[in-house]
């Protein structure tokens, strides 16, 4: 360990003194210096670089009192306390050494006991100032190391290394702040990502981000910027933009970089993502709106199905008010009890008795009076609204049921539909349990018809949820068979009990026609699988006779009756 000695810079213009002083202090570890003039002193100090200085007050040429004042204007040495060697005592003369940045006096001549202690204090003080400014210096280089990090945190995403969210905003900020719009906001996102971390994990999940990240940015146009916007969300700022050619030119280079797959830790992958563009257009004032307008259009794209793209508009705009005020209106609806089931006869068309109905759910609009499902239920479905307004149709349904079969109509059956959004409810089999007790039916009575592509969507969910609701008793049926998928081959692995055969058939079926042998060929499959066949929206005498003639069960549809409030169907078949 070295010591450093303490160094004391004496200047005096009488070397004797300077003798008296090293005497005096001489049994201590300090290392004197000497010099006989101000100029001098001044200039020795780089060489010196004394801790403490003893400067005599009357000097020849520069006098004691000019010398620290310049001292004390250096900001090297500012620090370095000064005693003030003087025979002058007077007040006015301590107060000129005061003004001068003096830091004590020792008067002369001088006590070897005073000078002591007068340079241990001040050495004191000068090494607590050292330990201080240290401790600053250090604390400052922290702050300014955290402040780095957080920029780099704020401004950059951990896991691509692309700029971050906020620092795409601040970019487009910039560019609205220029007045310029020819720019672009694309507004990427990968189409089904949440499947890749449910199949393989999410270390596999985030490798294929980065992995994204990589070949999107092979293909940035130079000056271009690249971020990730949010989890499988990537966002382009495009600069400029000469023409819509470019943009979709470049979109379609984007999209079609997906067609290869990506290898991932030994996985190959294939994924597609959509995307939706804002083009500047000298409106746009903040950079959220840009965002906003791109993530709108790319929810349009998606919409369309994987992979495709779309430019903002402003209908879009409009669309999307108007979606946003029928969210609202559907959650005051709810509230205020405007949903009401109307129930349309299903009929057994050997017998053309009624054999059952399905409970259709309508809206009381106080305004717009009754509104049909295949306007809110999208949005509802979406919204996941359709969970609860499902269980009230479904208990008004069941607690209907349960009165007209204590009325007497004892083996009626009532079919309820059930969205593929109520699928994903933790609470809908506990929620169907409570509406079967509250309400004291059999189950064995009651359907619950599932569309065909919410089966496809979500095979694994629908097995073992037919298969849950089947050990209560509850029937299942298919409902628009024959929509969409091509899907007679997996319905063996199904336990459901009835088909509806879509209305896009019977009201096309004609002797020996296409949708004559698609409902025969659903009719025989059905005969095989022991399922009962319903044929949906049956508007004509002849189009229920061709069905009769092919041996279908059971029918429903205008010919026999719309569906209809409870008191209609009462006052219209209850009473026959
Ligand atoms: P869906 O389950 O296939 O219901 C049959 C639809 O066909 C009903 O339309 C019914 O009014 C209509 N329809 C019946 N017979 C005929 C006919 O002869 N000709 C024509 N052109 N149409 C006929 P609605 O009530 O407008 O319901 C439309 C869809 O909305 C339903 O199709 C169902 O998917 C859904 N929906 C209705 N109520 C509910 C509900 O409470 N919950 C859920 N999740 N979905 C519902
Ligand atoms: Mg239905
Ligand atoms: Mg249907």
């Amino acid at each position: 360990m070295t010591i450093t000695l303490s160094s004391i810079l004496v200047i005096d213009d009488e070397p004797d003194n300077f003798d008296v002083i090293e005497t005096f202090l001489g049994n201590h570890n300090y290392q004197l210096h000497y010099a006989s003039g101000g100029q001098e002193a001044i200039d020795s100090l780089e060489v010196f670089q004394p801790h403490v200085i003893l400067l005599d007050v009357m000097m020849p040429g520069m006098d004691g009192i000019e010398v620290c004042r310049r001292i004390k204007a250096m900001s090297k040495w500012e620090a370095v306390p000064i005693i003030m060697v003087t025979a002058l005592t007077t007040k006015a003369d301590l107060a000129r050494c005061i003004t001068a940045g003096a830091d004590d006096f020792i008067s002369k001549p001088v006590n070897s006991l005073e000078l002591n202690a007068r340079v241990r204090s001040m050495l004191r003080i000068y090494h607590q100032h050292c330990q201080l400014a240290t401790f600053n210096a250090t604390l400052e280089a922290t702050v300014q190391q955290r402040t780095a990090q957080l920029q780099t945190m704020i401004y950059q995403d951990a896991l691509t290394n692309l700029p971050s969210r906020n620092f795409f905003l601040q970019k487009i900020a910039e560019v609205l702040q220029t007045g310029e719009s020819a720019f672009a906001v694309v507004y990427l996102d990968c189409d089904r990502f949440k499947l890749v971390n449910g199949s393989f994990g999410h270390a596999i999940g985030n490798k294929l981000l980065r992995a994204i990240a990589d070949r999107l940015q092979q293909h940035l146009r130079p000056n271009d910027l690249l971020a990730r916007m949010g989890e499988d969300e990537f966002g382009f700022l495009l600069y400029e933009i000469a023409s819509s050619i470019d943009l979709e030119a470049f979109i379609h280079k984007i999209l079609r970089s997906f067609d290869r797959s990506f290898v991932v830790a030994d996985f190959e992958i294939f994924m597609t993502a959509c995307i939706g563009i804002a083009i500047g257009n000298g409106v746009y004032q903040h950079p959220e709106e840009t965002l906003q307008d791109a993530d709108t259009a790319m929810y349009k794209a998606k919409l369309r199905g994987k992979g495709c793209y779309q430019i903002f508009d402003r209908q879009m705009h409009i669309a999307m008010l108007n979606r946003l005020n029928l969210e609202n209106d559907l959650q005051r609806a709810l509230a205020q009890q405007e949903f009401v089931t109307y129930y349309q006869p299903i009929v057994n068309l050997q017998t053309e008795k009624i054999s059952g109905f399905e409970a259709l759910v309508r809206w009381h609009h106080p305004e717009r009076g009754t509104i049909s499902p295949q306007e809110f239920i999208p949005c509802m479905e979406e919204t996941g609204l359709i969970i609860a307004v499902g269980m009230v149709v479904l208990k008004q349904a069941c607690q209907q049921l349960h009165l007209w079969q204590q009325r007497g109509w004892t083996e009626l059956n009532m079919s309820v539909n059930l969205s593929v959004r109520q699928f994903s409810s933790p609470t809908l089999l506990a929620d169907i349990d409570r509406i079967l007790t509250d309400t004291a039916i059999n189950p064995a009575y009651l359907k619950l018809e599932i569309t065909e592509s919410a089966i496809m969507d979500n095979a694994e969910l629908a097995i073992s949820l037919t298969e849950e609701l089947r050990s209560r008793q509850i029937q299942i049926s298919i409902d628009d068979f024959g929509t969409g998928y091509s899907s007679l081959g997996y319905l063996h692995q199904f336990s459901v009990d009835n088909l509806k055969i879509d209305r896009s058939f019977v009201n096309q079926i004609q002797a020996e026609n296409r949708s004559y042998q698609v409902v025969n060929t659903i009719i025989a499959l059905s005969d095989r699988l022991e399922l009962a066949v319903i044929a949906e929206g049956i508007e004509t005498t002849e189009q229920m006779q061709w069905l009769q003639q092919l041996g279908c069960e059971f029918g429903q549809g205008y010919l026999f009756s719309k569906p209809l409030a409870a008191p209609e169907i009462e006052r219209l078949f209850l009473s026959k």
